[in-house]
Order: C-alpha cells, then structure tokens, then sequence
C-alpha cells in the first residue's frame, strides 16, 4: 500500500467556490477503487464549513508553524467521509473568517496552510509518500516538503486547475516569512514577484493539468499567463490528464434536489422545466428551448460575449436562465438584461447548489463559451443531465464536446472556435434550428445519452504517474 496525501484548498462536500472541490472531493473516491493506493486528504478549516460536519470532526493534534518570526498554532482535526480520511488546519486568526477567497492577505493565508502541511506531516499517523497538491494555495507546501524533507524520500506533484490564478506576492515576502537561504529564492520567484504556483512547479516531481488541450495551450503565451516558458522547459514532466465527475452523486436518476427524476427521458426533462419555469416566473411552455448558464461571473467564462449578443439572442422564441455571482460588472449588466427581458430572462445572483441541480435537469441547453477553460465541470454535469452543451473549442471544452454534425450523425454539442461574439450568436442559432428538427434533434439526444466522463479511465492515468514516481512492490 502506498500513501498519497491531497493538499488542497476546498473539497465538496465541505467546501466548495468551483470545479476544484469536485475534483478534490471525487479524485480519492476514484482513487479508492486501487487497491494499492490509499489517499487522504488535508484543507484549511474554515469557519464557512457548515456546522453539520464540524460537528463531526475530531481534535487530533496541535503544534506550532514556524513562519518567519511569527509561530502560529495550528490545530488538526480529522473526519472518515465515505472511507476517506480528511485534515483539516484550523486557526483562528486565518481561517476564522466569512467566505474562502477574497482577503488582502490571502497569500498569506495559504503560505500559513502550506506551512502547517509541512509541519503537520512530521507528526501525523500517516506518512505519504506522494505529495500531490493542487493550484497556487497549495504550492508552497510542494516548495517546503523539497527543500524541508519532513518525510526522507516523499515525491511530489503538482496539479495546476487555473494557471490564471497564481498566488503572487511582493518577494521580499520569502525572507519575511521563511527561515531559508537565498540561493532558494530563484525556484519562489517569477518576474520579480514571489509566486506560489511556480514555487510548487519549480520543486515538483511531476506537473499534471486538468486536460490535454489545456496542457498544451499553457505552453503558449496565449493561455500561458506567463508561465509558458518556464511550462515549455518542463515539458518533458507536464501531462494533462482530463478530469472526471462523480457519476453517483450527478445523477438524474436519483438527484433529490430536482422535481422528477429521470434517466434520459425527454418528456420528464420538460417536466423539470415546467417547474423551473413556474419556480421562477417564467411562462410556462414546455416546448420552449431553455439555455442555462450557471458559472462564476468571471472573463474566463467568455461572458463578453454573451453580454454582446444577449440582446439578439432573446429576439428568438427562447427562455435564458443564468446562475452565478462573480464580479460586480457582470452582476449589474445580467441583473438589469433580466429587468428588460421579464418572460425570457430570468438572472440569480447567488451560489446555490440545488437551484444549479434543478436547472441543469430542467434545461436543453446549456451555454460555456469560455476565454479559456482547463478542463470544465459544467459541461460535464450538463451532459450528465442530458443537456446538450455550446461551447468555444478550448481547453477541456474541446477535450469533451464535439461538434454536432448533421451529415455524420457525430457530435454531442456545439461549439465554435474563435473568440468572437458573431460566432457565438451564430452557434445559438444553429442549435436552435436543431431542437427544431425533430429528426437531427434525436441523433443529437442520442449521442449526448452516450455522453460519459467518469473518473474511471482518469484516476488509472494518477495512478500511474503516482506509481512511476515511486515503483510499487507487490
Ligand atoms: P470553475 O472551477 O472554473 O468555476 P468548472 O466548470 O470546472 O468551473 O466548475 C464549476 C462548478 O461550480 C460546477 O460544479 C458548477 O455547477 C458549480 N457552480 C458554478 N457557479 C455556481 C452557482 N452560482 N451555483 C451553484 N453551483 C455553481
């Protein structure tokens, strides 16, 4: 049996602000199956996780973290979810706080957590011999464990979900904050800014991403955000390897959050939408195509676009639904489109887990024409529901959706290629001509029913980057 430990900043279902918490959260469930490898994982305890599972942890230790002149305390609890073992750091003073992200001193925060992983590995009952940890808020531990070696001989990987989002801090921050010599600083440092990403690259055995295609495009400076050459002269270790959903906990078949379940029936969708449509005081029709979006308000998520064409979009005989929250533009232009639109645009500016579930199960379609996307989740939980995705061929997106083909008979969606509203605008109308073409609508239904992206094939791909890096004996 070998170990790995998951470092990471948020995992459903404890906590979770986007696609990272599915991932950390069904990652090791699909890892179980593997007989050979047992994964646990470690997250900061913040005060946003719900009572019901704090309730649940128990006191396992406390110790101090060294960070500069500071020495903090930190506290582990523990919790057994569905056979895997989570930690998770407590400290008042960090993590005591509303919400996960969004403080000045977030660097900070996560230098804290990494720092505690460290700490923590030299006292746990556990003692991994992978240290895999994900995105910028874990980076700095792969650094620590490299250059610390709390456990002799522990390999690291580094996962990158958003190379967007990289954790930069002023560099004078690596003398304030760790005891080291400098000849380390160059492996912390990027552009003249202390980085915890790239410090997590730089000391990391392996770097894995979330999809091919994004494994390839972060190597150019278009997707790169700056990384690319450093990503280039690490090629040799850089794999992409597409993530996968957890296909028991999104099921139509037994979601408890929507109205009427089902498996790929198109009559019980509407029924779905018929509620949704009352829910939300829209006419209620169940023949009219409803487009979703349900993401972070963000410029990744190619909402630009949208914004350029919502307008001539909603001249056509539809109904738009969009979910999210994010930056206060996109808020206050959604929020007000929905003012001047009230029977064919509905906006909810919120994060609500069930909301999203019923809305992916009331919907036909289901809209995510991203700037730039690693891999995508949505995508994958909308074709889980039977709705068919439109989407711009990047990143995951174009690792998952294939284009509808009325010749072939091929395809599980839409997309289009250039970031361009024209071209999105176009895509919309398209589908919209397809849902009503009975018979091409049916060879579509039928290919996105065979849709599938479990974990399965993915978490075999871990397994052996995990078993490469350290052979296992049988
Ligand atoms: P990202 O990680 O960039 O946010 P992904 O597509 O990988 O994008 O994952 C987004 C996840 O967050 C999906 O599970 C999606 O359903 C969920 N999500 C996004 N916005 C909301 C929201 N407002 N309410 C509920 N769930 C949301």
């Amino acid at each position: 049996m070998k170990n790995v430990l998951f470092v990471a900043s948020e995992c459903t279902p404890f906590i979770k602000t986007g696609g990272l918490a599915d991932v950390i959260g069904s990652l090791p469930q699909a890892l179980k199956e593997n007989e050979r490898i047992e994964v646990r994982v470690i997250l900061p305890l913040y005060d946003e996780i719900p009572l019901e599972w704090r309730n649940q942890m128990e006191f396992h230790m406390s110790f101090n973290v060294p960070l500069g002149w500071r020495n903090s305390e930190a506290s582990i609890y523990t919790l057994k979810y569905n056979n895997i073992i989570y930690y998770f750091v407590s400290n008042t003073y960090y993590f005591t706080r509303k919400g996960v992200y969004g403080y000045y001193d977030d660097g900070e925060r996560f230098l804290f957590f990494s720092r505690a992983v460290i700490e923590a590995l030299t006292h746990l009952d556990f003692k991994p011999d992978v240290l895999h940890a994900h995105d910028w808020q874990a980076g700095m531990a792969v650094a620590l464990a490299k250059i610390l070696q709390p456990i002799t001989d522990m390999k690291t990987v580094m996962t990158i979900h958003n190379i967007k989002y990289q954790g930069l801090m002023p560099i004078e921050i690596f003398e304030d904050f760790f005891d080291l010599s400098r000849e380390h600083i160059s492996g912390f440092e990027w552009n003249g800014m202390l980085n915890c990403l790239k410090s997590g690259l730089f000391h990391a055995d392996k770097i894995t991403t979330v999809s091919p295609s994004y494994g390839e495009e972060i190597k150019n400076p278009y997707y790169g955000e700056e990384l690319h050459p450093f990503l280039l002269e690490r090629s040799a270790d850089l794999i992409g390897v597409l993530n996968g959903i957890d296909t028991k906990e999104y099921n139509p078949q037994t979601d408890s959050s929507i109205a009427v379940n089902y498996r790929s029936s198109r009559a019980k969708k509407k029924e779905n939408k018929m509620m949704i449509q009352k829910k939300l005081g829209l006419p209620i029709a169940a023949g009219k195509p409803l487009y979703i979006i349900i993401t972070r308000l963000v410029e990744q998520k190619g909402l630009h676009l949208v914004q350029h064409i919502l307008d001539d979009f909603l001249h056509e005989d539809v109904q738009f639904i969009i979910l999210g929250t994010g930056d206060a533009e996109f808020e206050t232009f959604f929020a007000e489109a929905a003012n001047c639109h009230p029977k064919k645009l509905v906006t909810l500016l919120a994060f609500d887990e069930g909301l999203a579930r019923q809305l992916y199960a009331s919907a036909d379609f289901f809209v995510m024409p991203s700037k730039f996307e690693p891999c995508g989740l949505a995508q994958l939980i909308a074709l889980q529901y039977k709705t068919v995705p439109i989407v711009r061929e990047t990143g995951g997106l174009k690792d998952t959706v294939l284009p509808f083909n009325e010749i072939t008979g091929e395809g599980n969606g839409f997309s289009f290629t250039n970031y361009n509203a024209d071209d999105l605008l176009a895509t919309l109308r398209y589908s919209l001509r397809i849902y009503h073409d009975s018979l091409q609508w049916s060879v579509l239904a039928k290919n996105v029913n065979k849709s599938q992206f479990s974990w399965q094939d993915s978490a075999r791909e871990y397994a052996n980057i995990y078993e490469q890096l350290m052979p296992i004996n049988v």
